[in-house]
């Protein structure tokens, strides 16, 4: 498929993004800007702009274009934000990130997925800090974050990523069973006494893959 007929898809996409309630501008223009594409292999480019999840080996899946953009416009990230993800998977979220002019920090637990998003971010010039490994636990050395999202469905908040996050930060994670997810947008704030807390809203209703680990799924499914 050419790069045109590519170029017309994702313009399309962002018209029914548009439609479907997307309307952060930033988000709409990084989307339009990501050749998703480039993150899937040749059986599934071609279905890169329907608004579908796509699969991406080792049983996992990139999110559909409308959770990734319902994600990124709760996420509110601005230019020179320091941003964790958890779950790299094929890279696509990371460079939507970039787009947004953030600071990309992202863990992800299997290798083969690892090493391919790294050849991703890499090919299309996307600087990104990756890391192999169990997310669940965040990544300490870089930490506080002023955002961090996670793409893969959690039984709860893990506590190491909520320590993470800077005050006044904000954190984007499905959270459920493991066959459906509400989307929290928690907020973390001092109150007028110096105590730290959380600011939750809730969105209903998604499905992820799960998140495995210490403080996420403990098994493997
Ligand atoms: N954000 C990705 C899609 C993520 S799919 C993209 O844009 O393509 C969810 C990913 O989370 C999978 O790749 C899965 O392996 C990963 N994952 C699950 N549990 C994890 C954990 N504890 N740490 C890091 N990654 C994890």
């Amino acid at each position: 498929m050419s790069e045109d007929l590519f170029f017309l898809k994702r313009q399309k996409l962002i018209e029914l993004l548009r439609e479907e309630g997307i309307n952060d501008e930033r988000v709409l223009a990084a989307m339009g800007k990501v050749k998703r594409e480039c993150f899937v292999d040749e059986p599934e480019k071609e279905y890169a702009y329907l608004n579908h999840p796509l699969s991406i080996g080792c049983n996992q899946t990139i999110s559909q274009p409308y959770t990734v953009a319902f994600m990124t416009e709760l996420l509110d990230v601005n230019p020179g934000n320091k941003v964790l993800e958890i779950g790299t998977g094929s890279g696509y979220q990371c460079a939507i990130l970039k787009e947004l002019g953030a600071d990309v920090y992202s863990v992800e637990r299997i290798e083969p997925l690892y090493l391919k998003a790294k050849e991703n971010l890499e090919t299309l010039d996307y600087k990104v800090n990756l890391k192999l490994g169990d997310g669940t636990l965040g990544w300490e050395e870089n930490a506080p974050y002023d955002r961090i999202i996670v793409t893969a469905g959690s039984p709860r908040v893990p506590e190491p990523l909520f320590n993470q996050l800077a005050i006044e930060g904000i954190m984007v994670i499905p959270i459920g069973d493991t066959y459906s997810q509400d989307m929290y947008k928690i907020k973390k704030y001092l109150d007028s006494t110096g105590k730290i807390r959380k600011e939750i809203k809730t969105y209903k209703e998604f499905v992820f893959v799960p998140l495995i680990g210490k403080e996420g799924w403990d098994y493997d499914l």
